[in-house]
């Protein structure tokens, strides 16, 4: 933890009788002590602020949202609103604005992995500058920094399913005909990469989606274009997979870069792959890093990797600063 002691920052996990906590917090000091918490659930103690990247499930939002000072861009806060039905409690902001966290002065910046996905970027008082990334789909926009806290979804440099492209010429070639197609997507994020990849390929036409992809893709979407219910009149239905199965279409196509579906794919997917997130780490020029998220082998399996490229790098459960609560 050398490296991480040397940048002025303690990571640190909190563990109850059931287990971690989700994910991480960061301790550092700018002209007081201060802990943000990430993409964690409300850990009911004096955390200064809950930072949240996007708003998929297993970033926890649905918990963090209720806390006030839980922080996240305005259309992470209004996909929280509508999947979980609850009111945001926290204060916004839009992607790429710099704000005051807990007199922290914090910059944002865009992952595109799904809308308002949001990394956020500080210096302590020793000048470390931090990333934290959540998921991301394109590195491009991201700063260079010290301490990298990221992701590793697709993490695993020697697993050939971590080694992937979006084929959008298969998308396009296969929604050409338009008529009487389903497309399997999870509801935020895919869905809504899957309207834009249709509008942006010439479709004009009714879009069909199940409730929960309509409401956000109504909700978050400027140009969607026509949208309907999965039941209305369309030639392009798009559904969470779940549902794929009780649609009648001709043919039907999931969305995804895994390989364990019986459905036909075509490879679209919301992160980067292997590569990308190499490239992401060669980019941003971290000192040290800190892979966090999901859970599974790939964050030790980056992480090594990334220490072969002579970095710092651990993994969330290499990560031994507990406290129980
Ligand atoms: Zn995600």
């Amino acid at each position: 933890m050398k490296p991480l002691y040397d940048l002025g920052v303690l990571p640190v996990r909190y563990r109850t009788g059931k287990g971690f906590k989700p994910h991480i917090s960061l301790t550092f000091k700018t002209e007081k002590n201060r802990t943000f918490a990430v993409d964690t659930t409300n850990l009911r103690n004096s955390t200064d602020a809950y930072l949240i990247t996007h708003a998929h499930s297993d970033h926890h939002g649905k918990s963090a949202m209720l806390c006030e000072n839980s922080v996240c861009s305005e259309e992470t806060a209004r996909a929280l609103e509508i999947l979980y039905g609850k009111k945001f409690a926290g204060s916004t902001f839009r992607i790429g604005d710099a704000i005051d966290i807990s007199g922290v002065h914090v910059k944002t910046y865009p992952t595109h992995h799904t809308i308002g996905s949001t990394a956020f970027f500080w210096e302590n008082e020793v000048g470390t500058r931090i990333l934290v990334t959540g998921d991301v789909k394109d590195a491009k926009d991201l700063p260079k920094c010290d301490l990298l806290v990221t992701e590793a979804n697709y993490g695993d440099y020697d697993d050939p399913a971590c080694h992937f492209q979006d084929d959008i010429g298969a998308f396009r070639e296969a929604v050409k005909e338009h008529d009487d197609i389903a497309l399997g997507a999870y509801s935020f994020g895919k869905a809504q990469r899957a309207v834009h990849l249709l509008r942006e390929s010439g479709y004009s036409g009714k879009i069909g989606m199940d409730p929960t992809s309509l409401s956000l893709t109504e909700g978050l979407m400027e140009n969607a274009g026509q949208l309907c219910g999965l039941d209305d009149d369309c030639g392009i239905r798009i559904a969470a997979l779940a549902k794929l199965s009780g649609i009648k279409a001709t043919k039907k196509y999931l969305l995804t870069c895994r390989r364990d579906h019986k459905v036909p794919t075509i490879s679209i997917s919301d992160h980067m792959d292997v590569n990308g997130l190499i490239g992401m780490v060669e980019q941003c020029a971290p000192q040290a890093v800190i892979v966090y998220h999901p859970s599974g082998h790939r964050p030790v399996k980056l992480a090594a990797y990334i220490n072969k490229m002579g970095v710092y790098a651990r993994a969330l459960e290499q990560i031994n600063n507990c406290i129980e609560m």
